[in-house]
């Protein structure tokens, strides 16, 4: 399941009015009756909706599904993400689609443009596709699964990730500007960066280890654990060192700058499972943090600290001590409910979802050689993520044969 925005331009209002009505109709309806489809998109019935529903099947915007009862149709991904898109475009806040950057298990990432030309990310949360190695261990409950559970959890998702990274930002946290939120998706400005992960190098292990570690802290002390604190989402800038900034001028180009005038500065990211310190569970979280730094760094930077810790004890008592604000009442404040962060996290769990963390986990024993195997993985997982697509085997869209292979992923 991949966004393709190739058909976007040449849909009709009416095309959207009519998507928008499977959408709202599917809240309460496994399969989306025709006549509700109508009625829901408020344009009147004819022609003009039924070429409109043949249209959007055509292109597996939606689906047909054959019912015991009777025929209709249910919402898939691209659906979804077609009025996301619509809505982002109709905002001003998205202008254009450029590529694909990642695909995560849960998500994928791209590059989007703003009509002045600059790039921001889109991610798209797809909390019903599940991975390749999970997805035998969950079949029977993706089977039972509805379509308006996969929305649902996947706008919560975004939803949570959107708000934890406007309060953190306006904290003074390092992590991307969130820009949009729209159903399954958020819109946040983008880091010219790599992932720790990507990095091979780093002059000064002790440093960048430290940084981590404070940070780590520090969201504690604004009573948050991230949770999937990891190599996969620090995104490392390089950015010329302030004091050693007068020997260069602001046209210097980063080549150009002495190894030892770079400093680098991590920008946290990813935030759907984000706990707060006073979770049932918030030690486990918080060690696991800690632990895949200090992990990561020995394996692969040779770096072990000689300070031990932090631990759960320290970063509570700082907290206790000296609070920062407490995000994560704030967060929800402001509308990400706890009710909808336990229902976000029972689903998560049921489904498997452990974030980056289980991934490394896993090939913890192939070490330092892993972009390769990484990219087969992640072949994998797009091939697994297609059985994974809601009902799909109770299903069959219109004209399937008619739709070239490649944009139904
Ligand atoms: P997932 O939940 O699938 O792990 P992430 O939010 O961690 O998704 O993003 C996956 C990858 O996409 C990151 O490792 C990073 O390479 C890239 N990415 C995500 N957000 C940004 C951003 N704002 N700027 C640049 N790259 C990003
Ligand atoms: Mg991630």
């Amino acid at each position: 399941m991949k966004l393709d925005p190739k058909a976007i331009r040449y849909l009709t209002s009416e095309d959207f009015r009519v998507l928008a009505g499977v959408e709202a109709g599917s809240r309460n309806h496994e399969v989306v009756p025709t006549p509700l489809i109508s009625q829901l998109s408020g344009l009147r019935g004819g022609s003009g909706v039924h070429r409109s529903i043949s249209n959007l099947a055509k292109i597996n915007l939606i689906a047909k599904v054959k019912n015991a009862k009777y025929d209709g149709y249910r919402l898939t991904y691209g659906g979804l993400d077609y009025l996301a898109m619509n809505a982002h475009q109709k905002q001003k806040v998205v202008y254009s689609v450029g590529n694909q950057v990642g695909v995560g298990k849960e998500s994928d990432i791209i590059v989007v443009a703003h009509s002045s030309g600059e790039q921001r990310i889109l991610k798209i949360h797809r909390l019903g596709r599940i991975s390749f190695r999970t997805v035998k261990t969950n079949r029977d409950y993706l089977r039972h699964r509805s379509t308006g559970s996969w929305m649902y959890m996947s706008r919560l998702a975004a939803m949570k990730e959107f708000a934890f990274m406007k309060a953190l930002r306006e904290n003074g946290f390092s992590v991307p500007e969130p820009i949009a939120q729209n159903r399954h998706t958020i819109v946040m400005s983008l880091i010219d960066a790599f992932p720790l992960r990507q990095i091979s190098k780093v002059p000064n292990p002790q440093g960048l280890y430290s940084e981590l570690m404070d940070m780590i802290l520090e969201l504690a002390r604004f009573g948050l654990i991230h949770g999937d604190f990891n190599e996969f989402n620090l995104l490392i800038k390089e950015e010329v060192d302030p004091e050693a900034r007068e020997k260069y001028t602001p046209q210097t180009k980063l080549d150009d700058v002495a190894d030892a005038d770079i400093r680098l500065v991590p920008v946290l990211i990813d935030f759907p499972q984000m706990v707060s310190i006073d979770h049932m569970n918030a030690e486990m979280y918080f060690d696991r943090d800690v632990n895949c730094v200090k992990r990561y760094f020995q394996r692969k930077f040779h770096f072990v600290s000689d300070v031990p810790g932090p631990t759960f004890a320290q970063a509570k008592k700082n907290f206790l001590k000296n609070p920062g604000k407490r995000l994560d009442v704030e967060v929800e404040a402001s509308g990400f409910s706890k009710k909808m962060a336990r229902e976000l996290e029972k689903y998560m769990q049921e489904v498997g979802v452990d974030g980056d963390a289980g991934e490394r986990e896993d090939d913890e024993e192939g070490d330092e050689e892993e972009e390769e195997t990484d990219g087969e993985e992640e072949d994998e997982e797009e091939s697994g993520s297609e059985s994974g697509e809601p009902s799909e085997d109770h299903v069959s869209g219109q004209n399937d044969q008619d739709v070239d292979e490649s944009s139904r992923r």
